[in-house]
């Protein structure tokens, strides 16, 4: 039996880790849930789940939970995602919670020495080297949930002392892998939205269509597996099948495949190294018939430069890169913007404010404030 709180248990990746839970009700105990604005949502999980702990970052009256649910410790704002990370006491902690709120929470628990299932990738791109330092110091490895880095984690299981020489990161493509730029500049919200493998939250949704995602990812596997850049090849792979592969000196590349579904590496990080039924479909070799590929192209997608150039400028020029990339997507998606802005916005971001430093958690709050205000600054005039 392993107890587990879960931050952000209302998102897409919060609610496929809790029908987990419930599918294998003799191996977990939920202790803490943390929801920010859907405050119904959380209701009937607690009530399902009945956790020690639960709260909201964006606060309600304590007079608004239901009578029956008040058995439960309520905690509102930012210090529910405290008190679920470092206070209430867990085997693990599932961080799954969207953008940099989340580096601030693999932190407290990371120092609290817990176990960290790892879901909210920003923390990794925005403190990578603060949050693998705290990583090893407690000496327990960060369990990677993103489905191409599970299945690296999982490709390196077989691989003894053995340092892989290379890293191919697979991806969608998204909804517009074959549109040109001009058509891509003006996709609208709804097209975007439109991702034909996968079914996630809105701001990795857009991030996928823009191939932000895999820029995020390719300095999220940095950190992860200590591999630079220039050993992380992305590989378009439109089936989504292969979720990654790793390559050997002797020319042996090991890769992990399965139909896409996100149960499976949310459980291979909430059961490692056990593997348990999770409800995904088994691959069918014969009805998919075929995988192709095809380079990733950084000329209509610039994420793809740009996390490179921001891994290669170090400091936090990949802090900025996420801040900038999180502003402008919320703005995309309140229809403020075009499609296209999103990486002219972060491109002018990073021109500006690439050379700040990134020594502590304050340094990279700053920049990440830093980067938000240019956005704002520049957004006007691409409206
Ligand atoms: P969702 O948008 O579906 O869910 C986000 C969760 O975080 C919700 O519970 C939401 O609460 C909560 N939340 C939103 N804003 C804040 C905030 N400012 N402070 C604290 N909590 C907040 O996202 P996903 O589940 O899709 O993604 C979560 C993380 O996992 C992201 O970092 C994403 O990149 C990563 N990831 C997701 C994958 C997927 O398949 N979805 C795949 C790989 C990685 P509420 O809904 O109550 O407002
Ligand atoms: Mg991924």
């Amino acid at each position: 039996m392993s107890t587990i709180n879960i931050l952000g248990s209302t998102g897409s990746i919060g609610t496929q880790a809790l029908q987990l839970v419930r599918l294998h009700p003799d191996r977990f105990t939920v202790k803490a849930l943390t929801a920010h604005s859907n405050a119904q949502l959380l209701f009937q999980q607690v009530r399902e789940f009945r956790p020690e702990m639960a709260g909201l970052t964006k606060p309600i009256p304590m007079e608004d939970i239901p009578a029956d649910l008040r058995f439960c410790r309520w905690v509102m704002g930012k210090e529910a995602l405290r008190v679920a990370a470092a206070e209430v006491p867990a085997d693990q902690v599932l961080v799954s919670v969207v953008g940099i709120a989340g580096l601030q929470s693999v932190m407290d628990a990371l120092n609290a020495g817990r176990q960290v299932l790892l879901a909210n990738k920003e923390a990794l791109v925005t403190g990578g080297h603060l949050v693998m330092d705290a990583a090893r110091r407690i000496g327990k490895p960060l369990l990677p949930v993103d489905s191409e880095h599970s299945a690296i984690f999982q490709c390196l299981q077989g691989a003894a002392d053995n340092q892989p020489v290379k890293l191919l990161l697979t991806a969608s493509g998204g909804p517009f892998r074959t549109w040109d730029k001009e058509r891509m500049a003006r996709a609208t919200r709804a097209e975007a939205l439109n991702h034909p493998n996968w079914s996630m939250g809105a701001k990795i949704t857009i991030d996928s269509a823009s191939m932000f995602n895999k820029a995020l990812e390719i300095i999220e596997a940095r950190w992860l597996f200590d591999m630079p850049p220039e050993k992380i090849q992305v590989v378009v792979h439109p089936q989504s099948i292969i979720h990654s592969a790793i390559e050997f000196a002797d020319g042996a590349v090991i890769a992990q495949l399965g139909v896409p579904d996100m149960r499976v590496p949310i459980q291979y990080a909430m059961t490692y190294p056990e593997r348990l039924p999770t409800g995904s479909k088994p691959l069918d070799l014969f009805a998919l018939g075929q995988m192709t590929f095809e380079p990733g192209d950084p000329v209509r997608f610039p994420a793809l430069r740009l996390a490179v150039e921001c891994l290669n400028a170090g400091g936090a020029a990949c802090t900025v890169l996420n801040g900038a990339n999180e502003a402008a997507v919320a703005a995309f998606l309140r229809e403020e913007i075009p499609f296209g802005a999103i990486s002219t916005l972060v491109e002018g971001a990073v021109e500006k404010l690439c050379h700040l430093p990134a020594n502590n958690l304050d340094d990279i709050f700053a920049a990440d404030a830093a980067a938000r205000a240019a956005v704002a600054e520049l957004l006007p005039a691409l409206r």
